[in-house]
């Protein structure tokens, strides 16, 4: 309001003078001077700078030009108002009293010119800078410095209940109650137990973290604070600290209530390990204010605060003691289960026809998260809206699992008939080795349609159930599968390919893992050889936690581990040649061949196998002879 009076004033009173000057006649001085020595003056007003007053009406032609006569304007009085700039002329005064004319001095007004002169000005750049800020341009940021930018989501806004959240149901629980504690904190505290303060969400990304959190808020019903880590972590000095220290003070004000910092590896990195110099000082601060805020107030008063980071390993430990984030909620890949009821959960905005089968989904995608599922259904809708269906079918989805996991089919890409070729011996000598091994997964699809940057083809296998734990048998089942692409050219061509670089090197790393990791090798025993972690400063000599000849002795295992699937992968594909040129040829016929089609082909065509899957006897291997 005081704003609007100013602003009021100032208008009015430049309008004053606008009319002033309209209403006066401007002179030269030398004519004022003239007129003065004829006596036509009537009074003057002597200001610092100008001088005004009043003429007398009449005659005035006989002393000035007729036109500049003319231009004085007169009052119905007979008076005519004027103004002159003044010149320095110390005989002024001398020649008023000549003239007998009344005269005064003018004060000069002080606050006047000031207002004119600089405080119109600035009141100008803050009104355009307020206009500014309002429209959220470059100033904003500048205005609000230190105020802390967390959005206040209440439970009407966050829109999300625990029952948006699925396959997740022990942190769920545990979240439960803090939700039943902000509703309820007599009953927590009846017996003195001390309500958790903090309380971290961890878990890879896209598992739910933040969808979570907000469903806590939409639950409670209390207001929410939330913010992200990086949003603390601001350009300006001391500003990130400042924003800690707000964001409670406004927290304590409307307690109970929630704060939910996301993200919060960005801003709880552990002190003295940052690498960048500039950050360092600012995000230690800010890092101090934020351990400060939550030891200082009483979480009695009803503030729980969330976190939530998927690098629980870099958090300060100070973040992490009793009293502060003491409560870890872990959250991980779901489950076949938890896969199934979390599509159900994002299938529930789409319409499916009946054909579909959701858990028949969730077994093709064993890793994906809830982010990658609630993808997956999306992609399904929107195929099956470009193909103008009404409802989504389970070809939609079976697209969109390929999709999401092997990337968009590139059938644009064209491979020349020979690398096809290559391409489907390779893929058909993956699956078939799959199949003769007992302990691999099943193998689903076959596919030599080129899919995402580099993959020319790929063999998608479905583990029968989630594992946790594999056996040495399995690993090597697993190893020959990956060789199996390799053998197979090496069979049918006699050449070799750059193809498969990939698999040569996930065996490699799994032949490596089983020596240095598991104590797979009877020659090097139990001992693990965990590589340390990379460091670049760190003397090469110094990177490794064995000797030499250890080194020495894990290399020469993982050659034998590779040697022997070698040899296991080459008789199994010398036996089944016939089962193998089958698939490839059905695999250049229809580009993808699906669990149904490969069985059909291993009844036909198998050599010595009387069950399909089976592991081979060493004898009916010996019988096929081939
Ligand atoms: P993050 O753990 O990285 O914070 P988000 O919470 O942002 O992951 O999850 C991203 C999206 O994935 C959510 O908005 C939701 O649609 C989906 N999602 C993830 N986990 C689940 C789950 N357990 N149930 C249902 N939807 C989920
Ligand atoms: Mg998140
Ligand atoms: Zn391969």
């Amino acid at each position: 309001m005081l704003w609007y009076w100013l602003f009021a004033i100032v208008l009015f009173m430049l309008f004053q003078s606008v009319t002033d000057f309209m209403t006066t006649s401007p002179l030269a001085y030398s004519e004022f001077k003239q007129l003065l020595h004829g006596g036509k003056v009537n009074e003057v007003t002597v200001g610092e700078t100008s001088v005004s007053g009043t003429l007398k009406a009449g005659g005035l032609d006989a002393i000035l030009p007729r036109e500049r006569a003319e231009s004085v304007k007169c009052n119905a009085d007979g008076l005519c108002p004027f103004n002159t700039v003044r010149v320095t002329d110390p005989d002024l005064v001398k020649d008023l009293d000549a003239a007998h004319v009344r005269y005064v001095g003018q004060q000069h007004s002080e606050w006047m010119s000031m207002l004119v002169s600089w405080a119109l000005p600035l009141l100008l750049l803050f009104w355009m800078w307020g206009g500014l800020a309002r429209r959220g341009g470059v100033a904003a940021g500048l205005f609000d410095v230190g105020k802390s930018r967390a959005r206040v989501y209440m439970q009407s806004k966050t829109g999300v209940s625990f029952n948006d959240v699925a396959g997740i149901d022990e942190a769920r629980d545990e979240l439960m109650e803090i939700v039943e504690f902000l509703k309820n904190p007599q009953r927590y505290r009846r017996l003195g137990g001390r309500i958790p303060k903090g309380v971290l969400i961890v878990g890879p990304p896209g598992t739910g973290k933040t969808l979570l959190a907000r469903a806590v808020a939409g639950e409670a019903g209390v207001p929410f604070f939330s913010i992200s880590g990086s949003e603390f972590v601001e350009m300006f000095v001391g500003v990130g600290a400042a924003r800690v220290r707000d964001l409670f003070v406004q927290a304590q004000k409307v307690a109970p209530c929630i704060i939910f910092i996301d993200e919060l590896d960005a801003l709880g990195r552990a002190r003295g390990v940052t690498g960048v110099v500039g950050g360092y000082n600012e995000q230690e601060q800010t890092l101090n204010q934020l351990l400060v805020e939550m030891d200082g107030f009483d979480t009695n008063k009803g503030v729980i605060i969330l976190g939530a980071t998927n690098r629980p390993e870099i958090l300060d430990p100070a973040l992490l003691r009793p009293g502060r984030f003491d409560r870890h909620i872990a959250l991980d890949r779901p489950d076949l289960k938890g896969r199934q009821k979390i599509l159900q959960v994002h299938a529930r905005q789409v319409s499916l026809a009946p054909d579909v089968d959701l858990a028949a989904v969730a077994a093709k995608t064993p890793g994906l998260a809830g982010a990658d599922l609630a993808n997956l259904i999306n992609e399904a809708a929107l195929l099956a809206a470009r193909r103008g269906k009404e409802r989504v079918e389970r070809s939609d989805l079976d697209e969109a699992v390929d999709r999401v996991i092997a990337g968009m089919e590139k059938r644009s890409r064209l491979i020349n008939p020979m690398e096809k070729e290559t391409v489907a011996f390779h893929e058909a000598g993956h699956a078939v080795t799959a199949e003769f091994r007992a302990l691999a997964d099943r193998v689903a699809k076959v596919s030599i349609i080129p899919r995402g940057i580099a993959a020319l083809g790929y063999t998608q296998q479905l583990p029968t159930e989630d594992r946790y734990l594999l056996k040495k048998s399995e690993l090597l089942d697993r190893l020959d599968v990956f060789l199996g692409g390799r053998v197979a050219e090496e069979i049918v061509f006699g050449d070799l390919s750059t193809g498969a670089q990939n698999d040569l090197q996930m065996a490699t790393e799994l032949a490596r893992h089983m020596v240095a990791h598991y104590g797979m090798s009877e020659r090097l025993g139990l001992a693990t050889f965990e590589q340390p972690p990379s460091a670049p400063y760190v003397a090469s000599g110094q990177s490794t936690a064995y000797s030499e000849r250890t080194a020495r002795l894990i290399d020469a295992e993982i050659a034998r581990l590779l040697d022997e699937a070698h040899q296991r992968v080459r008789t199994t594909l010398r036996e089944q040649r016939a089962l193998l040129d089958a698939l490839a040829r059905q695999l250049l016929d229809h580009e993808t061949v699906e669990r149904d089609a490969l069985q059909a082909l291993v009844r036909a065509y198998a050599a010595g196998a009387s069950e399909p899957g089976a592991k081979m006897p060493q004898s009916a291997a010996a019988q096929a002879g081939r």
